[in-house]
């Protein structure tokens, strides 16, 4: 058996939580290759390290002298260094991060830097194999992950190493210059790792105890999910629920390897399993609630639209021309809606109007903002009948008016469209109706 485990910016945010980590580790054998993301909040208003390196490339960048903004940086590393008491020093990398900041400030390279020197203190904690991200993940020119040359390198020199450290965020880019993934990307770096390895569990250690079935902001104390699949969680992730990191997913997806997200600070909870497939009894019909405000509808009529070949493929080029993705197409026979991001289409809406009307030749087209979307997700949907009734049944409860309804032919999961004045108190309807 072989694990990879990454562990998040809380969990090795100071001395105490690198200890927990390091317990964590030596509990399981299994458990050979580490992902360490940079030091994040040890406090709810403290500064990730990512945040402080982000800010001294600023300075740099614009000229300003970083020497104070650097000192404060290795503080939080000699703390941590310190804490452990370890005979170990980073004042070499600082020097030499300092100046080549001071001469070529880039951005990604600053921001690499925090799990670069984080992975060099768990080496050493752990005696294991520093593996520099740099020298074994690699960018194409589009900057996305160069899959072939990545996965050679990583295994190549992974099956050297009984144990090995490799920072999360980062690799290297197609220029030769250090390239990181988006913001949280050291779950990416997880799965591309476990992966290589051909892992058979990736775990994902982090501050709380698994996937929540919905916002905790929303629903006091909502139940963790056991049991999750990779596709009910692409659904949940897209419609703004966080806890991984999107891209995270694809790597071990393409090879059924399973995901484990853990609590660092209560270990010996179970948290979540996401996996390809399962039989393992569910305790309710749906698996999440996940959802985000904010969307515009393009209504959009025509008499004999029902006949018109063509149609569809007019509007949607409208939204193509403008560059603007759309959400959802609910329509009826003479009527069509489209559902778009409103961040993405109020500065364009004029524009829009104006190609359909050019492209489509419709009668009218009416745009209104301030819908929710909210995504009811479970693979349980499929066997179960009544779902969709009882959802409804629930919002109607409470005076909700919906605007839209959209369910795919997969039964994965009920889309719903309500005001965003409604978006709280829906979603705790579900909550109540599905979960308790
Ligand atoms: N340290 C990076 C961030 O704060 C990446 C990560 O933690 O995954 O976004």
């Amino acid at each position: 058996m072989k694990k990879v485990v990454k562990f998040g910016g809380s969990s090795l945010a100071s001395a105490e939580q690198f200890e927990k980590v390091g317990k964590i580790i030596k509990a399981d054998p299994d458990r050979v290759y580490v992902v360490p993301s940079a030091p994040g909040k040890r406090f709810d208003d403290d500064t990730k390290v990512t945040d402080m390196l982000l800010h001294a490339y600023e300075s740099a960048n614009n000229g300003v002298d970083i020497a104070d903004e650097m000192k404060a940086i290795k503080v939080r590393y000699d703390e941590i260094i310190t804490g452990l008491g370890l005979d170990f020093s980073l004042d070499e990398d600082f020097k030499e991060i300092e100046a080549t900041l001071r001469e070529n400030p880039q951005s990604d390279f600053a921001a690499s830097r925090g799990e670069f020197l984080n992975g060099k203190i768990m080496a050493c904690y752990l005696g294991a194999t520093f593996i520099d991200a740099a020298e074994v993940i690699y960018f194409n020119e589009e900057g996305n992950l160069n899959d072939y040359k990545t996965y050679r390198k990583l295994r190549e020199r992974l099956a050297e190493c009984e144990t090995a450290v490799i920072p999360g965020f980062y690799g290297m880019g197609k220029d030769g210059n250090v390239k990181t993934f988006s913001r949280g990307g050291s779950d990416v770096t997880g799965s591309i790792v476990a992966r290589a390895s051909k892992a058979d569990v990736y775990e994902n250690w982090t501050d709380v105890s698994g996937f929540l079935v919905t916002d905790p902001r929303i629903v006091d104390n909502p139940e963790p999910i056991k049991y999750i699949t990779y596709r009910e969680l692409r659904e949940l992730s897209y419609m703004g629920a966080s806890v991984l990191h999107e891209d995270a997913i694809f790597p071990v997806r393409h090879c059924g390897i399973p995901i484990n997200i853990r609590n660092t600070n209560a270990p010996e909870d179970p948290g979540t399993w996401i996996v390809e497939s399962t039989c393992q009894k569910q305790d309710h019909v749906i698996t999440g609630i996940a959802g985000k405000k904010d969307f515009c509808t393009i209504f959009i009529t025509k008499a004999m639209m029902n006949a018109e070949i063509g149609f569809g493929r007019k509007v949607l080029q409208a939204f193509e021309e403008n560059n603007i993705s759309f959400e959802h197409m609910p329509s009826g026979i003479d009527t069509m809606t489209i559902v778009v991001h409103a961040d993405e289409f109020i500065d364009k809406e004029q524009s829009v109007v104006s190609s359909i009307h050019r492209l489509a030749e419709p009668d009218s087209v009416e745009i209104e903002a301030g819908l929710a979307l909210i995504a009811v997700v479970g693979r349980g949907m499929k066997s179960a009948s009544g779902t969709a009734g009882k959802l409804f049944t629930a919002l109607a409860k409470e005076g909700i008016n919906i605007k839209m309804i959209d369910q795919g032919s997969s039964e994965l999961n009920i889309i719903i469209g309500v005001q965003n004045k409604d978006f709280d108190t829906a979603i705790r309807a579900i909550y109540k109706t599905f979960i308790k």
